[in-house]
């Protein structure tokens, strides 16, 4: 299974997943001319992409859905909630039918099996993944004020996991944001700071994960060296060694990362 993280963070996000000759695509909220334009920076075959799995219908992660479903004849997989969310505020149609039941129970995409996990956020039903191949399991999970017992039960039996690092406690506290929108970041339906993924992050690779990737950083509250430096301190503390028990990443808002193994 390979990985390749296009865009990750609050003007835009999506991931591309491969396994055998098929992919997905975790979320669209980029344009369809910039999610082309990185693809072919990274050498991506974007006719390979069979379903969007949609997290929830923030805009950040559902903007591009539509355009790139036209384009590619592809369908978008989300919780009926989200969808009808989605059919209201950005025109989104392109939906896997599904019921509530029959969404939580996944879909199979190739040789990939898609689970949808429930996460805490402010929209009407947000998930995470879990994505198995038969050989390696990846979860992502960004947009979520904490971990629940249940995410993490799931991530902590993926070989990769793609972990939201969205704000550094004391730039969110001191920044410029109104109060209400900084108690909505850090409340328990906001987004996940660099302590808590540090944290989670810890008891993850103590489970057995072998590489974290921090995502759905913040551009006004965070930094990729505030983000990388807390998780790796808090690795450290807890005699984890970096590059040899896990590999710690940032996923960046406007740089593409490179197409990457899960090993
Ligand atoms: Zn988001
Ligand atoms: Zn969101």
């Amino acid at each position: 299974m390979k990985i390749c993280t296009l865009s990750s963070g609050s003007k835009g996000n999506c991931t591309y997943v491969e396994s055998g000759g098929a992919a997905v695509l975790i979320d669209q909220g980029l344009s369809l001319r910039e999610l082309e334009r990185r693809a072919l920076e990274v050498g991506l075959d974007l006719k390979k992409v069979r379903l969007i799995a949609v997290t929830h219908e923030h805009t950040d992660h559902i903007k591009g859905v539509q355009a790139f479903c036209d384009k590619y004849g592809v369908q978008a997989f989300i919780s009926p909630l989200s969808a009808a969310n989605a059919y209201e505020k950005y025109a989104v149609t392109s939906c896997v039918p599904t019921s509530v039941s029959g969404f939580d129970t996944g879909i199979s995409v190739g040789e990939m099996y898609l689970t949808p996990f429930r996460v805490h956020h402010d929209a009407a039903y947000t998930v995470g993944y879990q994505i198995e191949d038969g050989k390696k399991t990846l979860c992502l999970a960004t947009d979520l004020g904490y971990v629940t017992a249940g995410a993490g039960k799931r991530m902590s039996k993926a070989d990769a996991v793609l972990l939201e690092s969205n704000h550094d406690v004391y730039m969110l506290e001191h920044g410029k944001y109104p109060r209400y929108l900084k108690q909505r970041i850090a409340g328990n339906n906001g987004h996940l700071s660099n302590d808590s993924a540090a944290d989670v992050g810890v008891k993850l690779v103590q489970a057995g994960v072998k590489r974290l990737i921090l995502g759905h950083l913040s551009q006004d509250n965070n930094t990729p060296q505030a983000a990388y430096n807390t998780v790796c301190a808090a690795m450290t503390a807890a005699h984890i060694r970096q590059g040899k028990d896990v590999v710690v990443e940032v996923a960046h808002q406007f740089q593409p990362s490179m197409l990457t193994e899960i090993i």
